[in-house]
């Protein structure tokens, strides 16, 4: 038996190319309609949450395809009714067709009241209950970004859901919950896992297809994997400088058939979908705000 990982790679980076190679050409065609670029407002409370990286990211990577993206930039004492104040600003701006809200918060300012202050057709990345309703419902809203991306890579990458049986490791409500209804929606039979989950290690080798956001390094290996299963590894942690996923790469791509690397896997992806979110929530925007068409005589 050989040695070395065996597992195909399932990388994000050309997929999110082609993405956002579309999103470019959506956008040029948007502008010259609207005449105006599509907006993306990214409302952050300080800079020196961990996630200010990330959004920065998201924004360069909003430059380089015309969409007019910029910081709203609160201090970090900002009390729980500026930032709604800010959102509800946003919501009624015409220039502005999607709102990201930095997570995680300060303590002080509670996640429902800002969440519930997002208009759901500004809320590109999924997180109003009107959004997480739909998605519950098997209904087209808009999609938390990791989520989608998690599962995206699984059909772009050509790997059959329907039918396969899953297990997502995480239940959090912006990546494993609707990771989760995505695949049911996508017809596998779906089990979820969390620090309660009694033998993890027994759930995961039942599973032909892994999706892992535990926030947990190298929590999943090898030995955890039914040989041939396709692992998703939706992990972001920092370890010794370096990032690494949830999964143990080594270990599982020696038994996996399929593993996407973690940097390079979902993480490109996501941002790239985030974009294609916005386009849509700027189409649906401007349909909404078109003048009427004249009557008829
Ligand atoms: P989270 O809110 O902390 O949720 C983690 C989930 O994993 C919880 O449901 C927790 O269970 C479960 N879990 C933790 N340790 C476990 C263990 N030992 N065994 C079984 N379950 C365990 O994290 P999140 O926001 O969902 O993020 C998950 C990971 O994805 C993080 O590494 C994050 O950095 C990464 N992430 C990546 C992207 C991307 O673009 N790739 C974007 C966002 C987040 P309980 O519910 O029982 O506590």
């Amino acid at each position: 038996m050989a040695d070395g990982p065996t597992a195909r790679r399932l990388e994000g980076k050309p997929i999110a190319d082609e993405i956002r190679a579309a999103v470019a050409e959506d956008v040029i065609a948007f502008t010259a309609e609207q005449g105006r670029p599509p907006g993306l407002a990214v409302v952050i409370v300080g800079r020196d949450a961990p996630s200010t990286v990330y959004l920065e990211q998201i924004i360069r990577g909003c430059a380089k395809v015309g969409i007019d993206a910029r910081f709203v930039e609160l201090e970090g004492e900002a009390t729980e009714a500026s930032v709604v104040a800010t959102i509800r600003e946003l919501n009624a701006d015409p220039r502005v067709d999607g709102v990201i809200v930095q997570m995680p918060l300060p303590p002080t300012i509670r996640l429902r009241s800002v969440i519930d202050a997002i208009d759901p057709d500004k809320d590109i990345d999924g997180i109003h209950p009107l959004n997480a309703g739909l998605l519950r419902l098997g209904y087209d809203g808009f999609l938390p970004a990791t989520a989608h991306a998690s599962v995206e890579i699984l059909r772009r990458s050509g790997i059959e859901i329907a039918g396969r049986d899953a297990v997502v490791v995480g239940r959090s409500a912006v990546v494993g919950m609707p990771a989760a209804f995505l695949l049911v929606k996508e017809d596998a039979t779906v089990t979820v896992c969390h620090r309660r989950t009694r033998d993890l290690a027994a759930r995961t080798r039942e599973a032909d297809i892994v999706i892992v956001a535990a926030g947990h390094p190298g929590l999943v290996t090898g030995d955890m994997l039914k040989p041939g299963a396709v692992v998703v590894d939706v992990g972001i942690n920092i370890v010794d400088g370096r990032i690494v996923g949830d999964v143990e790469f080594e270990s599982a791509a020696r038994v996996a058939s399929a593993i996407t690397p973690v940097p390079g896997g979902v993480g490109p992806l996501t941002n790239a979908l985030l974009l294609t979110h916005l386009i849509r929530a700027a189409e649906r925007h401007a349909a909404v705000t078109a003048p009427a068409p004249a009557a008829g005589r």
